[in-house]
């Protein structure tokens, strides 16, 4: 059984390397020229996602992950290199959801999760009602109405993920959006990850500091070495889905041991 699931999972990421790429980084380097020097943020970055990809990040901290990710979203500019986007140069539609979630306090919950389109004017009927169905996917029904200082760290992080879900993204950014939750409710919210993207297969780019959060979630983990940051290993995750079954399986731990070897070197 678990070896007709692996080989599933096998078929599926050669499927993902046929697709046509998302996103597909070509060269990129970052400096960033500062006061007191130089930084050497990134160097030779050439990935590619593939159009429902779910692709993990993990490295040193300061090691150019937040702006790999940053350079995706527009809010940076590549020093060297280019981003080229799938689908003849259109970016994709994008949703990002960052460690500190953005909520607008003054907003109710079902308002922040809809707020990509109260930015362009007035919510219609079906804004309302996707922010409901979304307040209800990642577990957040009953408290549409409530202000985000209401609740907890981790339905505050679950309200950031749907609202990066509001647009349907094609590309779903995520830079450490469980990382100040306790283990607890990040494995329940990294399960509830899972299912949503399994249900619905948008390709993600996930930034973390956990291995056993980017093993549980990617079909592919890529390993970062310290600034400048450069590409130093890539693991493809051939383990059955749902990852919560495999969890305490060895399977699953030789990878995240094999994964932080690469990270120490
Ligand atoms: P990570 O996400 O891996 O922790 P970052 O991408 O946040 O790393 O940062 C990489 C390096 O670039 C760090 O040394 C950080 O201080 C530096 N850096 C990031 N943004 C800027 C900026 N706007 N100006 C100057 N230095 C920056």
């Amino acid at each position: 059984m678990a070896e007709r699931a692996a080989s599933v999972a096998a078929d599926a990421s050669a499927a993902f390397a046929e697709r046509e790429p998302v996103v597909r980084l070509d060269g990129i380097s970052k400096r960033f020229e500062t006061k007191s020097g130089t930084v050497h943020a990134l160097e030779g970055i050439r990935q590619s996602i593939g159009a429902g990809e779910f692709v993990a990040i993990v490295g040193p901290s300061g090691c150019g992950k937040s702006t790999l990710l940053r350079i995706l979203c527009g809010l940076e500019q590549p020093t060297q290199g280019r981003v080229d986007w799938g689908r003849g140069g259109e970016a994709p539609r994008m949703g990002v959801a960052f460690q500190d979630h953005r909520l607008l306090p003054w907003l109710s919950v079902e308002q922040n999760i809809m707020l990509p389109r109260l930015m362009l004017g007035r919510a219609a009927a079906a804004d309302i009602e996707r922010a409901r169905s979304l307040c209800s996917l990642v577990g957040l029904t009953g408290f549409e109405q409530r202000r985000p200082a209401e609740l907890s760290g981790g339905m505050k992080q679950r309200a950031s993920v749907a609202r990066a879900l509001f647009t349907d993204p094609e590309l779903l950014l995520l830079d450490e959006p469980f990382g100040a939750l306790d283990a607890l409710t990040r494995e329940q919210i990294t399960a509830d990850t899972e299912r949503i993207w399994t249900a619905q297969r948008f390709a993600a780019l996930l930034i973390t500091h956990s291995i056993s959060e980017a093993v549980h979630l990617a079909d592919r983990v890529i390993v970062m070495s310290a600034r400048p940051g450069r590409v130093v290993a890539e693991f493809p995750v051939d383990l059955p889905r749902p990852r919560t079954d495999v969890l305490g399986s060895p399977e699953f731990a030789k990878l995240c041991s094999d994964i932080r070897k690469k990270l120490e070197l």
